[in-house]
């Protein structure tokens, strides 16, 4: 056992240095690990029948957080800041990302021209070559008429597999949020920096272990993508979730923590911006004050969107 955890302890090292902040943990891992910290930190021998944690199974959307690997959303302890998406390194192995194509939409109406961009993003073969059999490329869905687009980081273990954006857990609580809005996810637009999900190292079954942020140049192959899907859809306004999204719409390197940009109106494409956390963060954190400060966010949104806000809208998550 002693053996397993310095294997799993050197590899999270080894992730973290390379940028990752968070992978996904089944909750029954967890309260394994939790037995085996406790039972040595008894000076107990650890219970034999423990299993060695492993990767949520089926997959999730949510990037979740482990012990030392600073959350994508405000500080509740001291964390080093999170390193800027430009150094970033992928996994061994991983093949060279070429500079981004131009991309000029074709003349036509929205339909004509979102039906083109998906046919070049599906079948472009950088985006494919990312992709492991049996998984999909993935493009931005929604309203070609929506008022506010999101925009999200990159695919998780769901999303590759349905090929549509923020369909697991991450993707559940946006729908929430979106509902929350007096929306439904149909009458937003959703996309993502990335469009496919970025490689990690696969496990003897095959399956992908975890999540890592995409590196500079994997966000910059893609940003045209997102710029297309924003010059057809036209939005009144962008949001973007998490630091991730951030650093690929405001530039790399451009702030070190979240906080230091969230809640506030920036600019992308010619498109008022707003910036705030991602929804795995929520899931990670579930205090008001957390959901409250998404929510102060999402107000600005609806009252720069020009929609209703009513007295209950405005007092939620507040402390009685
Ligand atoms: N997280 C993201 O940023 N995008 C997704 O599509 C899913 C989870």
């Amino acid at each position: 056992m002693h053996e397993a955890l310095t294997v799993l302890t050197d590899e999270l090292r080894r992730l973290k240095a390379a940028g990752v902040k968070s992978v996904p943990v089944t909750d029954a891992s967890l309260a394994a690990l939790r037995r085996v910290v406790q039972a040595r930190a008894k000076g107990a021998s650890a219970p034999p029948a423990v299993e060695a944690p492993v990767p949520a199974s089926s997959g999730t959307g949510v990037r979740g957080s482990v012990a030392g690997i600073a959350p994508d959303g405000p500080a509740s302890r001291p964390a080093p800041a999170p390193a800027p998406a430009a150094k970033i390194a992928p996994p061994p192995g991983v093949a060279e990302i070429p500079p981004p194509k131009p991309l000029t939409l074709p003349a036509g109406d929205k339909p004509t021209q979102f039906a083109w961009l998906v046919d070049r993003v599906l079948n472009d073969e950088v985006c494919k070559s990312h992709v492991r059999p049996g998984k999909k490329v993935v493009l931005g869905v929604g309203s070609l008429e929506a008022k506010i687009m999101f925009v999200g980081e990159a695919p998780g273990a769901e999303e590759e597999i349905h090929g549509e954006p923020f369909v697991g857990p991450a993707g559940q609580l946006l729908t929430k949020m979106i509902g929350g809005m007096g929306l439904k996810r149909e009458e937003v637009y959703i996309g993502n920096i990335m469009n496919w999900r970025p490689e990690m190292p696969v496990n003897a079954s095959g399956v992908q272990y975890g999540n890592r942020p995409p590196t500079e140049e994997e966000m910059r192959y893609c940003l045209p993508h997102l710029r297309a899907q924003i010059e057809i859809v036209n939005p009144a306004l962008l949001v973007a979730l998490g630091s991730t999204a951030a650093q690929g719409l405001l530039g790399f390197g451009t702030f070190k923590a979240l906080g230091e940009v969230r809640g506030r109106w920036r600019e992308f494409a010619g498109k008022p911006l707003m910036i705030t956390y991602h929804p795995s963060y929520i899931l990670r954190n579930q205090s008001n004050r957390s959901k409250r400060m998404i929510w102060e966010d999402l107000l600005q949104v609806m009252e720069r969107a020009g929609l209703p806000i009513s007295d209950k809208q405005r007092g939620y998550f507040l402390d009685k």
